[in-house]
């Protein structure tokens, strides 16, 4: 049987496969391999660290005398020998698995001195003081890691040093303190574990890379992987780094450094970096002297400042992305430790792409690909100031991103009230309904302490592109005595918070905050981005400002134009209830009519904001309910006026016991109320109470008459559309005449008509009836052809599973998401977020909540099977998305795969889903057919 080579020379090693010579070996072995100044050495594989926890904790056979063999090959190239007494070779063993773990892994340096060598070090190096300085960081390291000594007890003995001498820092030590260290070092080893320090230096080499193995099921590691969920799949066991030492404390001609090939805080293009003179790297990490900043290394080492500059361009061109790498220099020669990505924040990212791409360091391609869509998400709204030193007092879900100050308000009335004066208002409710929408026009953040990322107050905020934290739970509210208590601590209406829709942090207090920035460079970004993704993007946008916005983001139209946001405008709600509450035919047609003229301008208005793009317009879907008040608050309103009533018949009522039972009552209807305060004496008479009275209990009725157990499957949608016609033909005639009449004034309205809730194809057939009807009716009218496309949403099951015979009556597909997932997991959207879903993701059972990222096997495969029997009957079928997965990175690369023409999202979600389209793109161009065939591809899911 062939042997398994555990141990490659940086010379010869793959350099990419990180999986197996982990990421610090990989680059040390790349930096070697183009020509860059490593210190020779080699690497021992993550295959041998699997093989030592396989063997029960046992190095693997035949590991030793490889890794021996490979130390010869180094006393070759340095000309040093392991353990010699004159000319000692000395090596680093450092642990580095495939993925970044800072610190939580072991590394042991100076491996290689003992009593005997670090005598002969200190003549060689004419530097005794130095050789003992570096023995006992060796004896402290190894005994702490490769033999199991308590850390406090070498740091005791090194605080008593140096009390003896009365010095501050470890540099002052003597020669003669540190010779008296290592001996009280090894006397601690030899008494706490009964186990001597080897003098053996291949007996250290050994139970180093023993150390540094076991380091992988270290608490530390397991808890990192653990936190930032590392698998094995994205690395499985350390490598060992096996480096001949240098020293950056070897006087002033040396010095050690890391450093950055651009500024990771603004992404400009200059070294960026700190270094120590004189010192070790772990001097730097401890922080026990400042080091300087890097640009200083110019005037103080001219030669190798000169070096890094060419360094780091090598660096550039070999990765095809920013370094962030450790340099020691000894005695004037410039050594590379290690080189990684540099981490970097979102405005360096954005900007260091473009700058790549004009130097010809990368593609345009490469460049969008290395910008992940958060940090677009970043740099698009208001964030909390990083340097800023807050705590948060509660967590929600983070609904809507940006950060916000201002004063609580617990009603949307009040939140309209003061917003209005100027003031910055937070609207805090336990959930926010569509009456309380004026309260968000003017509240700069909304946080609510229920529901998930698809409640009301989410998709709303998203909507408007306000900060939304919900589901805030430790918060309770109690709007009626107008507080909200959160950890004991209670705060009152008009207090200052602040909340952070990106992280769901809420803060007491003003926090600060910095502004976002749609710079030039994201502006370059994005246009690349066009270029390349095949899939449209478009907006889901309800009102003429929304469609600015839009068109603003880059939008290619709107896909999704949410008319009930139309109907609970303060000046239309009331006729929408009069509407719903009338008695008579007539009535009913009087509101309509006065709907009417109020629709088709709203509707026009949105044609020309979006001249030339396509405008979908969805019929109204929600059940009419939700334009009533609530049926708690009507009881209540009729009690309090019944009471009232009863108090002025029988009672003895003055101005000031009718004015304190108005105080009292739990009364909504403002102005009635204030006729009421003011009237007290027509009150007396009973009139006003009466018809109020009348006119809730009418609305009470009418409220339990539209009640259902189940109203998001109940009566709505194209279900309410086909049994009150009325309704969408008012809506189809506003649609149509602002149609014609864009027409007449020269404005290329593109309108596409979407039916909401279909189930069935006999649905649409009646609904097209009535557009027939309408259609006519309006070009007699104009005298014109009018031109439109009529499609339908697809958000139930059935659509799904009836798409072939639904794409004969329609133009168009646009999946609801948000509807078709509830459907498909029979989840109530609205409880599931609260109650169990988070339970499910944190458990396993999910791998996310499938109302945020699309559940590809699930949701996505119904997707599947309705866009292809669409088209199979309609080949040129336009299939788009408007749920809230549509601007969801991970399900924008689903729809690309599976051949939609079109994403809409809210407004400020569309650069992120230009950048998402284009690396869809890119990434299905890398992939092979085979891949994409593979049973594993996860999109693969029909
Ligand atoms: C949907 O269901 O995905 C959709 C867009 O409609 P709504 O969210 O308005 O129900
Ligand atoms: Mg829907």
């Amino acid at each position: 049987m062939k042997q398994i080579r555990f141990v490659y020379p940086f010379e010869e090693a793959d350099s990419t496969d990180r999986q197996l010579l982990g990421g610090k070996g990989a680059g040390l072995a790349r930096m070697t391999q183009i020509g860059l100044p490593v210190p020779p050495g080699f690497v021992i594989t993550t295959e041998a660290c699997r093989q030592y926890y396989k063997a029960g904790r046992r190095l693997p056979a035949g590991l030793m005398d490889e890794a021996r063999e490979r130390m010869k090959q180094l006393e070759r190239q340095t000309g040093k020998a392991f353990g010699h007494k004159t000319n000692p070779l000395l090596v680093s063993v450092r642990s580095g698995g495939a993925l970044s773990m800072p610190g939580m892994m072991d590394t042991i340096l100076n491996l290689g001195m003992n009593d005997e060598v670090v005598v002969g070090f200190g003549e060689a190096t004419q530097n005794l003081r130095f050789a003992y300085d570096a023995y006992r960081r060796l004896i402290q390291a190894f005994g702490q890691i490769a033999l199991g000594a308590e850390e406090k007890r070498f740091a005791e003995l090194l605080e008593a040093a140096k009390k003896r001498l009365g010095a501050e820092y470890d540099f002052e030590l003597t020669v003669e303190a540190l010779q008296r260290l290592c001996a009280d070092y090894k006397r601690v080893i030899q008494d706490d574990l009964g186990t001597e320090f080897p003098q053996d230096p291949w007996k250290q080499l050994e139970l180093a890379v023993e150390a540094v193995f076991r380091s992988w099921e270290g608490k530390r590691a397991v808890d990192y992987r653990r936190e930032f969920k590392i698998t094995p799949q994205m690395a499985n066991g350390t490598a060992v780094n096996i480096c001949t030492m240098v020293f950056g404390n070897m006087g002033e001609d040396s010095a050690t450094g890391v450093a950055f090939t651009r500024d990771p805080g603004t992404g400009e293009n200059v070294l960026f970096g700190e270094y120590l003179v004189n010192a070790q790297g772990e001097d730097v990490v401890a922080g026990i002297r400042t080091p300087k900043p890097i640009a200083e290394l110019k005037t103080e080492m001219p030669g190798s400042w000169e070096e890094l500059q060419r360094i780091r361009r090598t660096l550039e061109d070999e990765y095809h992305e920013v370094q962030d790498f450790e340099f020691t220099i000894e005695r004037g020669k410039l050594y590379m430790l290690q080189t990684r990505n540099g981490k970097m924040n979102a405005t360096a990212f954005v900007k260091t792409s473009r700058d790549m791409v004009a130097e010809k360091v990368l593609k345009a391609e490469e460049a969008l690909l290395r910008i992940s869509p958060d940090h677009l998400e970043q740099l698009l709204h208001r964030r909390i100031d990083p340097t800023a030193d807050a705590e948060p007092i509660a967590r929600g879900l983070p609904a809507s991103p940006g950060a916000a100050s201002g004063v609580v308000v617990f009603d949307a009335d009040e939140a309209e009230r003061r917003g209005r004066t100027g003031e910055a208002v937070i609207l805090v409710r336990e959930e926010t309904k569509p009456e309380d929408i004026h309260g968000f026009f003017q509240a700069r953040g909304i946080l609510t302490s229920r529901g998930g990322k698809t409640s009301h107050a989410a998709v709303v905020a998203r909507g408007m592109g306000k900060p939304c934290v919900v589901g805030a739970e430790e918060i309770r509210i109690n709007d009626r005595e107008r507080l909200a208590v959160v950890s004991g601590r209670s705060i009152t209406e008009g207090e200052l918070i602040t909340i952070d829709g990106g992280s769901g942090d809420v803060f007491l207090g003003e926090v600060p905050t910095v502004e976002p920035e749609f710079s030039e460079d994201m502006k370059t970004l994005l246009r690349w981005a066009d270029e390349i993704r095949t899939l449209g993007v478009r907006a889901n946008a309800d009102t003429p400002e929304d469609a600015a916005l839009a068109r603003e983001m880059g939008a290619e139209g709107i896909g999704l134009c949410r008319t009930e946001r139309m109907f609970n405008a303060a000046d239309r709600l009331p006729i929408v209830r009069d509407m719903i509450l009338s008695r008579t035919a007539e009535e009913r047609r009087a509101a309509i009519d006065r709907l009417r003229p109020m629709q088709k301008a709203d509707f026009k208005e949105i044609f020309k904001a979006m001249e030339d793009l396509p405008v979908t317009i969805r019929l109204l879907d929600p059940p009419l309910h939700e334009f009533l008040p609530s049926l708690e608050s009507l009881l209540l309103e009729v009690a309090a006026l019944k009471n009232l009533k009863s108090h002025l018949e029988h009672g003895n009522p003055t101005p000031q016991s009718l004015s304190r039972m108005l105080e009292s009552a739990e009364l909504s209807d403002l102005p009635a109320i204030e006729r009421l305060r003011a009237e007290v004496s027509a009150a007396r008479d009973g009139g006003l109470i009466d018809e109020l009275l009348e006119q809730k209990e009418s609305v009470l009725q009418k409220v339990r008459e539209t009640a259902e157990v189940n109203p998001m499957l109940g009566h709505r949608g194209v279900r309410l559309g086909i049994t009150y016609p009325e309704l969408y033909r008012m809506q189809l005639g506003a649609i149509l005449e602002a149609v014609a009449e864009c027409v007449q004034e020269g404005v290329n309205a593109v309108c596409e008509i979407m039916v909401p809730q279909v189930t069935e194809p006999n649905e649409l057939l009646r609904v097209g009836e009535l557009l027939d009807e309408v259609r006519a009716e309006v070009e007699a009218q104009h005298g014109s052809r009018l031109d439109f496309k009529f499609g339908t949403m697809i958000e139930a099951v059935r659509a799904c599973v009836r798409a072939d015979a639904i794409a004969e009556r329609t133009e168009f597909f646009s999946f609801g998401t948000n509807d078709l997932t509830q459907a498909t997991f029979s989840f109530s959207r609205e409880d599931a977020e609260q109650k169990f879903l988070p339970f499910y993701v944190e458990n396993g059972l999910l791998p996310q909540n499938p109302f945020e990222a699309l559940d590809i096997p699930g949701v996505g495969r119904l997707m599947k099977l309705a866009v292809v029997s669409g088209r199979r009957v309609k080949p040129d079928l336009k299939v788009g998305i408007c749920g809230e997965h549509g601007g969801h990175p991970r399900s924008i690369e689903f729809c690309h795969t599976v051949g939609l023409d079109y994403v809409s999202c809210s407004s400020f979600r569309v650069p992120i889903a230009r950048l998402a389209a284009a690396q869809a793109a890119l990434r299905e161009k890398r992939r092979s057919k085979e891949e994409r065939e593979h049973a594993d591809y996860p999109f693969n899911v029909l």
